[in-house]
C-alpha cells in the first residue's frame, strides 16, 4: 500500500512539464505504480490538453517552424545510447523502474558507513543530480539539509523520517526547510533519489573547520 506521494504542486509542475528532468524521472518511476498518481497527472494532461485546444491558435512564424522541423532532424543523433545496466546485485525480486530505461547507471560507491550511491545519468540531462541510494539495514544517511528539492522514491526495504514510514512504492518529498535524518528499516533500503541544489552536511562542515 502506497501511503506517501509526490504534494498535488509536483504533479502540477510534472504535468506542465517544468519540473526539472531529475525530479520528473523519479516522479514517473512513482506514477508507473501509483494508479492514484496516474490518475492524477492523466486527468492533468486532459485538462492542459483541452486548455491548448481552446486556445486560439497564433501561426508559427517560419523561422519558428524550420528550427522545430531542425531539432526534429537531430533528434535521432541525440537519441540516448542504451542504458549500461552496472551489476547493482539487486535483492531478488527488484526491478528497476521503467521511467530509467534511458539512464546510465554507475557502480556502487560508498559514501558513509553502511550507505552506498549509484549516479544515474541521463544521457538528455547529464548535470541532474540523480542517484541510486543503497542503505544497509538499520543504517541512517548522514544528517543533512538540502539546498533545493529532494525527491526519494523507494525501490526495495523502506526507512523512516521522524514519525513517517516510506515502503516501496512510497515518495518522500523534502525540501530547502527540512533537515533529517532517514534510518533504513532492519532489512534496508534502496531508493531513487533527485536532489536539487545540493546537499548540505553539517558534520563535514564541521570536520572541514569552514
Ligand atoms: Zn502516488
Amino acid at each position: 500500500m502506497i501511503r506517501h506521494h509526490p504534494t498535488l504542486e509536483t504533479l502540477l509542475a510534472h504535468a506542465a512539464g517544468t519540473l526539472a528532468d531529475g525530479p520528473a524521472v523519479v516522479v514517473e518511476a512513482h506514477a508507473q505504480g501509483c494508479p492514484q498518481c496516474r490518475a492524477t497527472l492523466d486527468a492533468l494532461d486532459a485538462t492542459g490538453g483541452q486548455l491548448l485546444g481552446e486556445l486560439s491558435p497564433a501561426p508559427l512564424e517560419p523561422a519558428t517552424f524550420e528550427r522545430v522541423l531542425a531539432r526534429l532532424d537531430v533528434s535521432p543523433a541525440v537519441r540516448p545510447s542504451p542504458p549500461r545496466q552496472a551489476s547493482l546485485a539487486l535483492p531478488q525480486g527488484t526491478r528497476l523502474p521503467a521511467a530509467l530505461r534511458n539512464a546510465q547507471i554507475g557502480r556502487w560507491f560508498w559514501v558513509a558507513p553502511g550507505v552506498r550511491y549509484s549516479r544515474v545519468r541521463l544521457p538528455w540531462a547529464p548535470a541532474q543530480n540523480l542517484m541510486l541510494l543503497r542503505v544497509g539495514g538499520g543504517r541512517r544517511v548522514p544528517h543533512h539539509s538540502h539546498g533545493g528539492m529532494e525527491l526519494t522514491q523507494v525501490l526495495w526495504g523502506g526507512f523512516r523520517d521522524g514519525d513517517d514510514r516510506y515502503g516501496p512504492g512510497d515518495l518522500g518529498e523534502a525540501d530547502e526547510t527540512t533537515a533529517h535524518q532517514p534510518l533504513a528499516d532492519p532489512e534496508g533500503c534502496i531508493c531513487l533519489a533527485s536532489l536539487e541544489g545540493g546537499l548540505r552536511l553539517p558534520w563535514l562542515t564541521r570536520l572541514l573547520g569552514k
